[in-house]
């Protein structure tokens, strides 16, 4: 009996085939197909990833390391006319873009606060109404953290189309980086993305809600907080030994982490500051990095 579940994602779809027999609804019908017809198969120009004019693509650059950008990302960087770029993004990959291209760095200059998100939209809109194809580039995934609904908003308003290319998130690129799986069945049964930014004045997170031993916390943005996220947990009912880890840089060579407790971890990162970009992740999975680094080391001995 051949395998029924797999036909989905082999088939090739005809574009004037389907064309004929769905009408009108024809394109929005053939975009969502698209999307299931894997690299490599005759792609129609919809989801290809070709850089069109007067479009802009918010394309996700992964968590640093230039190697860990899609294929499609990296296509669209040698294809675009005009690049906007944040702080996050890495050397090695502004140093894919071809010479002679706009770039535009809307990041955070030190001391400076960042380009305001209005004027990142304006500038969106502007270069794709001269009719360019414009690559926003952003860290890790463009959808996690990372205002991709402000810019889209700005570009419906401007009537630009607009394509989301996904990236692969700082927790996932942490994650790898150290040997954890972050929902390793033996550890966590759910997963959640949190921003420290909750923990600036006048906010806070929902302790209570995040304080549970089947689950694993990624925050992002939370270098400043290591402190007040170790005391809301533990305030709301996780011991003082249960696992922390802290990642920066995660994926490139200046890479860095410490491992502790909620218990420790400030006087830990006190005592060995860690730079920015930096992750925390907490959860009983943090055990398994040990285990990954042991197993490293063991390979290295042999
Ligand atoms: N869109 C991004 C997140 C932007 S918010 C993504 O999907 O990864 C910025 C935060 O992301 C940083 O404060 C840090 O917590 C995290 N981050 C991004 N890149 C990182 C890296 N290489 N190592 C560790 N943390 C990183």
């Amino acid at each position: 009996m051949p395998a029924p579940s797999k036909r989905l994602y082999t088939k090739r779809f005809d574009r004037a085939d389907l064309l004929a027999r769905v009408g009108a609804g024809a394109n929005r019908a053939w975009t969502a197909l698209a999307g299931w017809v894997p690299v490599g198969h005759d792609t129609p120009e919809l989801g290809s990833g070709d850089a069109r004019p007067g479009r802009v693509y918010l394309v996700g650059a992964g968590p640093g390391s230039a190697d860990l950008l899609t294929l499609r990302a990296a296509r669209l960087l040698n294809q675009a006319d005009a690049i906007v770029y944040d702080r996050l993004v890495g050397d090695a990959i502004l140093a894919m873009i071809p010479a002679g291209r706009e770039r535009y760095y809307v990041g955070k200059a030190r001391g400076h606060h960042s380009v305001p998100q209005a004027e990142i939209g304006a500038l969106l809109v502007k270069l794709a109404g001269e009719g360019k194809s414009v690559v926003r580039l952003k860290g890790g995934d463009p959808g996690v953290f990372g205002r991709m609904g402000e810019e889209l908003a700005a570009l419906a308003e401007g009537a630009i189309p607009a394509e989301i290319v996904p990236g692969i998130t700082a927790a996932s690129g942490a994650a790898a980086a150290m040997g954890m799986a972050l929902t390793d069945r033996a550890h966590a049964q759910q997963l959640r993305f949190v921003t420290a930014q909750l923990c600036r004045e006048g906010g806070a997170p929902d302790w209570a809600s995040l304080a549970r031993t089947d689950e694993t916390l990624v925050f992002y943005m939370g270098l400043a907080k290591v402190a007040a996220i170790c005391h809301g947990l533990r305030g709301a009912g996780l011991p003082d030994d249960w696992s922390i880890m802290l990642i920066s840089n995660a994926s490139l060579p200046d890479q860095q982490s410490l491992t502790g407790t909620l218990g420790n971890m400030p006087k830990k990162l006190a005592e060995n500051s860690l730079p920015s970009p930096c992750l925390i992740v907490v959860g009983s999975v943090v055990g398994m990095a040990e285990v990954t680094r042991w197993q490293e080391e063991v390979a290295e001995e042999a």
